[in-house]
């Protein structure tokens, strides 16, 4: 899912929850919107190192590139993973759900996440793109060796 519908979103939740709950904390709705949004960021450090260039457009060039060779790729029938993004992974999801444990900021952290990822889910399940990412750390480690 592209970042613009991550913020279009991730603001529609936020403003759901504070509807129902009007007494929470600004700074926690911020880190619910935030933590919804910028999960994404391993996509800019993996397409930065993948790329040699920091610039965050040359970054969204490299996944418009990508996503066209991934819809040929799917046309002549290959269904290979995409690039690997950690903070996407049900490891680190889990990390940040453990250290809810001691701070309420990584619970609200782990609420944008939850809901990032639920996005991200259906928008590539309705793509037929489910196929394209690795959901977990450790798969990724052990392909490696
Ligand atoms: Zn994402």
């Amino acid at each position: 899912m592209i970042p613009r519908w991550h913020i279009l979103l991730g603001a529609i939740f936020t403003g759901i929850i504070w509807f129902f709950i009007p007494t929470l904390n600004w700074v926690y709705l911020l880190t619910i919107f935030l933590a919804s949004v910028l999960i994404d960021l391993d996509h800019y450090f993996c397409a930065a190192y993948k790329i040699k260039k920091l610039s965050l457009l040359r970054c969204l060039d490299y996944y418009t590139a990508l996503n066209k060779k991934h819809e040929i790729e799917k046309k002549r029938g290959i269904r290979q993973k995409g690039d690997f993004h950690i903070f996407h992974t049900v490891e680190f999801h889990t990390l940040i759900a453990i250290l809810s444990y001691f701070s309420l900021y990584f619970f609200f952290i782990f609420i944008g996440m939850i809901f990032h990822s639920l996005c991200d889910l259906f928008w590539l399940l309705s793509k037929d793109r489910i196929y394209l990412r690795e959901y977990f750390f450790f798969n990724q480690i052990k392909d490696k060796f």
